[in-house]
């Protein structure tokens, strides 16, 4: 099946009922037409971060079920699934066989080894802090081999996640056959988990580096293309990275538009969102909430810094049950670039804005994806923050079915369905995206035209109203699309 212009849900295995064949159930009872795809995040066997430590990717974690309950998600929905080129757990085979083996591993390789990597055998204090790292020190771990030596190998993420070495050919082998499996299943899109981190050279800042990134993202590429899969790679960055990789043609994540949305409902003024429309990349990805926090580094210069400083502000201001020391090492926070909160609690909990957020990510320029928690509008989770004290476990609810049924009832939900229905159905959202610049300040006005097809989102920034007209093509009028 391939990708559609129609809204993809995002969610766990085991967060959405507790298993992977509940949420087939749950999907095709009660979501048809509402979504059209699924990124079912990481399934495989994993050894910690959700998924994103994975063991091998032939198999499904049989906790979540196994790969006849994601071909029958496939049925109905578009898939995407993830990959992550930086790294294999530790608890990997090839680790272990490394770790057993050493020299004569034939996985040796496959891992970046400090005595090997750095010129002198270990980073100086420049090398390292020019790193971009995700934890303040040297990004690596002890191993100790069987013969009882030790070494320092790459680590950027958890120690469960150990880096690859993508520049071997044994790497690029074991990549390949894996992602020629994956191809064979029911696969649309491979979301390319934190590539930028993949591509690492003595004297730089280990991330991004050009030319090696164009290499890895082409290799990739030529190995899906045969197979009709695409790619989307993933990385928070400065929005003028997701324009180079966009204007190469790669599909790219909107992740600037969270805050930029935030700023726009706190402050009541279309100037920023009017500005990030008129440029944002076309063939794109638009999210508001995912399983991450809600990206800051995605803004820089999209935003002043006094602004995103008083967006911040004002998410905790104005958001319900968050705390800044929710985004601190208290809380195991890995995401010192991002915030921790699901959507519906940065407004306040508050229905209306809630629904005219996600109203303007519908008419943005992009395929919308909507994460669970989003799409049942959920609370931050407190309990299960204090219980695991991990940042991001403040938006990644565990829902049963029963709650996910009892949830369907509310107001807030039915109105957001219908608007998801529209915007799957409606075909201007194929066609071209105008914005009305001449409208107040405080008024945002979009309007998506394609043949006779004509929609218009109008609203207020500061007291959340809207409205959205559309062309009836039956009745030849233009009609207001009713709330329920
Ligand atoms: C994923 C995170 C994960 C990290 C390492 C990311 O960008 O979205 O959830 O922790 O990659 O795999």
């Amino acid at each position: 099946m391939s990708i559609k212009n129609k809204i993809m849900l995002i969610t766990y295995a085991d967060s959405f009922g507790k298993n992977l064949k509940e949420a087939g159930e749950i999907l095709n009872k009660h979501f048809k037409g509402i979504v059209e795809g699924v990124h079912i995040l990481p399934f495989y066997p994993s050894s910690s971060d959700r998924g994103f430590a994975p063991l091998t990717y032939k198999e499904v974690d049989k906790n979540f079920g196994d790969w006849n309950d994601i071909d029958q998600i496939g049925e109905n929905f578009y898939l995407m699934y993830d990959f992550m080129i930086n790294h294999i757990s530790k608890s990997s085979e090839y680790f272990q066989d490394f770790k057993q083996n050493k020299d004569k591993s034939p996985y040796a390789d496959l891992f970046i080894r400090y005595k090997k990597f750095w010129p002198s055998g270990e980073p100086s204090e420049k090398d390292i802090d020019l790193i971009y790292k995700r934890k303040p020190k040297a990004p690596c771990i002890d191993v100790d081999f069987s013969d009882g030596t030790s070494e320092k190998v790459w680590c950027t993420f958890d120690e469960e996640q150990i880096d690859l070495n993508i520049y071997s050919d044994v790497t690029k082998q074991l990549i390949k056959d894996f992602l020629v499996y994956l191809c064979k299943r029911k696969v649309s899109i491979v979301r390319l988990d934190a590539f930028a981190y993949a591509t690492k050279r003595p004297g730089t800042n280990c991330f991004f580096i050009e030319k090696d990134v164009w290499e890895l993202l082409d290799f990739v590429k030529s190995i899906l293309n045969p197979y009709g899969v695409e790619l989307l790679p993933e990385i928070h960055e400065h929005y003028s990275i997701q324009m180079k990789l966009a204007e190469k043609g790669y599909w790219v994540y909107d992740f600037a538009l969270p805050m930029i949305l935030l700023y726009t409902l706190y402050s009541g003024s279309n100037k920023r969102i009017n500005n990030w429309l008129k440029i944002c990349p076309r063939k794109q990805f638009t999210t508001l909430d995912t399983h991450d926090g809600i990206g800051v580094v995605d803004v820089a210069d999209l935003l002043t810094e006094e602004e995103i400083h008083e967006t911040k502000k004002n998410l905790f201001s104005k958001g319900a049950n968050v705390k800044k020391i929710y985004n601190t090492m208290a809380y195991n926070n890995l995401d010192v670039y991002q915030v921790n909160c699901t959507y519906y609690s940065a407004l306040g909990n508050n229905d209306r804005s809630y629904l005219l957020a996600r109203a303007i990510q519908f008419f943005t320029p992009g395929i919308p994806q909507v994460y669970y928690v989003g799409l049942l509008a959920g609370e931050n989770d407190i309990k299960l923050l204090e219980e695991t004290k991990v940042g991001r476990n403040i938006n990644r609810h565990y829902y049963s079915k029963e709650e996910i049924e009892t949830n369907l009832q509310r107001p807030v939900l039915k109105r957001l369905f219908k608007l998801m229905k529209f915007r799957n159905s409606y075909e201007a959202f194929d066609g071209d995206l105008f914005i009305n610049e001449d409208c107040a300040i405080s008024n945002i006005e979009l309007t998506w035209k394609k043949d006779e097809f004509n929609t218009t989102l109008s609203a207020n920034l500061n007291t959340h109203e809207y409205k959205i007209t559309y062309y009836d093509i039956s009745t030849g009028r233009f009609e207001e699309l009713k709330e329920i």
